[in-house]
């Protein structure tokens, strides 16, 4: 892979117009979920906004300042069911149920690896499902929720099964939050009334199934959730939004959100990552760094993650890591190095032990921290990009 950098637009072009984000939000909300109400009228609360929770509590004639206790007993205390509401009289509780339910999606499997990775597989209310991922850290007391945020993806990177997958719709606010919500239940991880909580889904990362900036929405709104202080408070810092490059939803997500970025790059020539992530004819490596550089809030202390794929003979020679390093100048950054996950028909191979560390210590040589991340979960295919669920919808175009 000694082939000449060659690299379209030289300069970054800025059409990143509001037009062009608008239309990719008018495409998403094509596939946007059915709304959540249940078959015998009741709303479910998850997933609502603190301005939409009080605009129903005030259609049922009572008063805003319950907004505040509802939310926390949802959100802080994990409440599924009002009559566990102490801080709210019974009458009010049981008015509560007839409008109202606290949704879950439910878990139709279970699957915990060998390493203690453990993966859901959820299903939604229209039957829809997802997976998500824990993957404790070795340490032991805390670990990674990785959460998915549509069924199936528009784009086909040709590494990623869920690439193999039709986007069957997003993933709605309540869907996302529920997972991370759901995934708690599981672990026991709500306050108890006598201690310390425990904090072992202590992060999240958007890196499951689906492209989190073609749901932008849905994950923005879930993410304000799971942020606001009185309830999940988990700090915009311990959430990272994964990209494979929708440029001109990542100025807007550092602008509103302020998570941290990981963008999966896996290939230093367009040529090359046309191939392997094909939104790249779009969104070519130029423009994608440029959008780095712009990311607001990176910083040495919070550094944008660049992923890499380590593919055996496609992207991992000598060449292509002083490439990476040469591409990368200047941006506050980490390099995680992926080795690559099979899944059943993929066509390609992982780098050899020898590859990846010879890759490594490049990146590391020219003062990016370059770690070879740790398959986890393999043995049940929760590893990155091995999530797939069974669908049959023809694949929609959404790029
Ligand atoms: N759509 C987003 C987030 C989900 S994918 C994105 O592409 O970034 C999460 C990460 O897993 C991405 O970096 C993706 O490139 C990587 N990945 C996909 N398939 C993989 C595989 N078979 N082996 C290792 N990593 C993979
Ligand atoms: Fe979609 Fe990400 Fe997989 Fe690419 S790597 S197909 S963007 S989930």
């Amino acid at each position: 892979m000694n082939a000449p950098v060659k690299l379209r637009r030289a300069e970054p072009v800025s059409e990143l117009t509001e037009a062009e984000r608008a239309k990719i939000l008018a495409k998403s909300a094509r596939f946007n979920p059915p709304p959540h109400v249940l078959p015998d009228g009741r709303r479910d609360l998850v997933g609502l906004s603190r301005e939409e929770l009080k605009a129903e509590i005030l259609a049922i004639g009572e008063a805003a300042f319950r907004v505040k206790q509802i939310w926390h007993w949802i959100y802080h205390q994990g409440a599924t069911d009002f009559a566990r509401m102490s801080s709210i009289a019974r009458p009010l509780q049981q008015k509560l149920a007839e409008k109202f339910v606290i949704g879950r999606p439910i878990a139709a499997t279970v699957q915990t690896s060998l390493d203690e990775t453990r993966k859901f597989l959820f299903r939604f209310r229209d039957g829809q499902a997802a997976e998500t991922v824990y993957i404790p850290d070795p340490a032991g007391d805390r670990g990674a929720v990785c959460i998915s945020s549509q069924v199936g993806c528009t784009l086909s990177c040709r590494f990623c099964h869920t690439g193999t997958q039709t986007l069957v719709r997003n993933l709605g606010v309540a869907e996302i939050v529920g997972q991370f919500m759901a995934a708690r239940d599981t672990y026991g991880e709500w306050p108890s009334p006598h201690g310390e909580t425990p904090r072992l889904l202590s992060t999240i990362v958007l890196m499951g199934m689906g492209e989190p900036l073609y749901n932008y929405e849905n994950v923005a709104r879930a993410m304000h959730i799971i942020m606001d202080n009185e309830g999940i408070a988990l700090s915009r810092r311990r959430i990272t939004l994964s990209t494979s490059g929708v440029v001109p939803m990542m100025d807007r997500a550092g602008e509103e959100l302020g998570v941290n970025l990981a963008v999966s790059l896996h290939a230093v020539r367009d040529d090359l990552r046309d191939e392997l992530v094909p939104l790249n004819r779009k969104y070519p490596i130029a423009e994608l760094l440029a959008a780095c550089r712009r990311y607001p809030g990176a910083t040495n202390a919070r550094r944008i993650t660049f992923e890499y794929v380590m593919l055996k003979g496609v992207n991992d020679s000598e060449a292509d890591a002083r490439e990476l390093v040469r591409l990368i100048a200047g941006i506050p950054a980490k390099v995680n190095l992926i080795p690559f996950n099979p899944w059943p028909g993929s066509a390609f191979e992982p780098s050899s032990g020898n590859a990846l560390h010879r890759f490594a210590k490049i990146v590391m040589d020219a003062g990016f921290a370059s770690p070879i991340r740790t398959p986890r979960g393999q043995d049940i295919l929760a590893a990155c990009g091995q999530l797939k669920t069974e669908t049959s919808l023809k694949k929609e175009k959404l790029s």
